[in-house]
């Protein structure tokens, strides 16, 4: 709030340019052997067009995304979003938990959710939705005794509370609103306005909080029968957030 940031404001256009300078560069890599590279960039465009028009001015974080295909090697100084097959894939190929610089490193995993029957671009779509959110998993909401994880997409994750950007299908998100502290904070609750009051869930969501009263520690809530997505996978957001930091592995990936 210093002399800088006032001058800015009489000067928009500088102001713009130095807003987007500020925006982290994340590289969508395509490591999947299920996925065109074709299609990623085609999903890439409409994640920017998700982040651009919908997300950052709801969140207030934006990014600037560039799309890397199968051959192309990772670029070392942005965040990475890689799509791969499974999290066998993941180990194998050296993608851990931070990129090789310890940056926010996400990832999809298209094989899996296509054998389950998920639309891969809604994953995609909902590991840098909440990667923008909360870049180093540690971002929480206390509510009373309940602590609730920072993840913007999982309580309304399911595919069919998507939405279509052209012809790719992105997740819906929850606002800052979700996480009110009273029951009848204004809504809307969620970007695509299914969700009915704050820190509830609709069909096939997620959510996870720590307890701090008698049954301290991390509870999930799921809405239905618990989905394959539900299911932490090594490597994910919520096996990185259950078991911290001190376990997370700096990716070997080069390429
Ligand atoms: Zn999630």
């Amino acid at each position: 709030m210093g002399a800088r940031r006032h001058a800015s404001r009489r000067t928009p256009g500088s102001k713009r340019a130095a807003a987007a300078a500020k925006l982290p560069r994340i590289a969508v890599l395509n490591r999947s052997t299920v996925m065109q590279d074709a299609a990623v960039e085609k999903i890439t465009a409409a994640l920017q067009a998700q982040v651009d028009r919908d997300f950052a001015p709801i969140w207030g974080a934006g990014a600037q995304l560039q799309f890397v295909g199968r051959k192309q090697g990772a670029p070392e100084a942005a965040w990475w979003l890689t799509v791969l097959d499974d999290s066998d894939q993941a180990d194998a190929l050296g993608y851990h938990d931070v990129t090789a610089r310890g940056q926010p490193l996400g990832k999809a995993f298209a094989k899996s959710d296509l054998d389950a029957g998920y639309e891969p671009s809604v994953t995609i779509s909902h590991e840098l939705l909440e990667m923008l959110a909360d870049p180093e998993i540690n971002l929480c909401a206390q509510v009373g005794d309940r602590v609730y994880a920072y993840e913007v997409c999982d309580p309304c994750e399911a595919d069919p509370f998507g939405y279509e950007i052209g012809s790719v299908r992105v997740s819906d998100f929850v606002t800052p609103s979700w996480f009110a502290p009273t029951p009848n904070a204004a809504g809307p609750y969620d970007f695509r306005g299914h969700i009915q009051k704050p820190l509830t869930l609709i069909a096939g969501g997620y959510l996870q909080y720590l307890e701090l009263g008698r049954n301290a520690g991390w509870q999930q809530v799921t809405a239905s029968r618990p989905t394959a997505r539900a299911r932490p996978r090594v490597g994910s957001r919520r096996e990185r957030r259950r078991v911290g930091p001190e376990s997370w592995q700096v990716s070997t990936a080069k390429r």
